[in-house]
């Protein structure tokens, strides 16, 4: 399946930063690109990422969203607000609004549930920390979250899932193909358990630690269908390279 390079920049970028975004535009407009690319940019660029992205193959998403349409919680941003300011995609659950957030996957159930009803596309994120994949207990607590957060039935259209081993992210620390591999074949069999036909094309992402060094042997894995870049997709050059070494399918 056509891979997915999505990018999050988390809390980071200013309006300094949307020159990567027209340098991506602009290496996008002379090759087309191998997979979809997606950037999520904090809240605050969405629009202008969007201005800065006109007439390219890129897509801008959001990095959370709150389950209620629209209400009294301060702070907070939509699944709505996102699709009305022009994002296609959100990330929801990624492990740093776990941990500092308090996020429980039932709360991801029910921010990817507000990103359909919005029409965004969901990137769920799941993953274990390292004392849980130390005991052995990896692929039990990602299929436990997985089941606990994607809703029952999701397809591909509307969900893809990305595994974040906690401890990889940001670290430079990168799990091996073969445990990559493992957790995917293991994601994969659970959503065909629980999501059906159509459960074979959602696509399941890895992140942690990619960088234009590692990208092309991971995104050459089986069952690694794109991948979720943070700090690596802050500069053009570097995210650009990620992008080319994603095989075309
Ligand atoms: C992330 O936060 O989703 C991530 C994968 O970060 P990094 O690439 O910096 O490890």
């Amino acid at each position: 399946m056509r891979a997915l390079l999505a990018g999050n920049w988390k809390m980071n970028g200013s309006k300094a930063s949307l020159g990567e975004i027209r340098a991506l535009g602009r290496a996008f407009a002379d090759e087309a690109p191998p997979g979809d690319v997606l950037i999520c940019p904090p809240a605050t660029l969405i629009g202008e990422a969007l201005r800065a992205s006109a007439g390219s193959v890129i897509a801008i998403g959001g990095q959370d969203c709150h389950p209620e349409p629209a209400g009294a919680f301060t702070g907070d941003i939509s699944a709505e607000m996102l699709r009305d300011a022009g994002a296609t995609s959100v990330i929801v659950g990624h492990s740093e609004r776990r941990q500092y957030h308090a996020e429980t996957s039932q709360v991801v159930a029910a921010k990817a549930m507000a990103a359909h009803r919005a029409s965004l596309y969901a990137i769920v994120c799941v993953g274990e920390t390292e004392s849980e994949r130390v005991a052995g207990r990896a692929i039990d607590v990602v299929t436990g979250q997985l089941a606990d957060s994607v809703p029952l039935g999701f397809g591909s259209s509307q969900v893809a899932i990305a595994y974040e081993p906690v401890w990889a992210i940001g670290t430079g620390r990168t799990p091996t193909a073969a445990e990559i591999h493992e957790m995917h074949a293991a994601i994969r069999k659970a959503l065909r358990a629980t999501n059906g036909a159509d459960s074979a094309a959602i696509r399941i992402l890895y992140g942690g630690s990619v960088k234009p060094e590692n990208a092309a042997d991971i995104l050459a894995i089986p069952d690694v269908d794109g991948a979720l870049v943070g700090g690596a997709s802050l500069r053009a050059a570097d995210f650009l390279r990620i992008v080319r070494a994603a095989p075309r399918r």
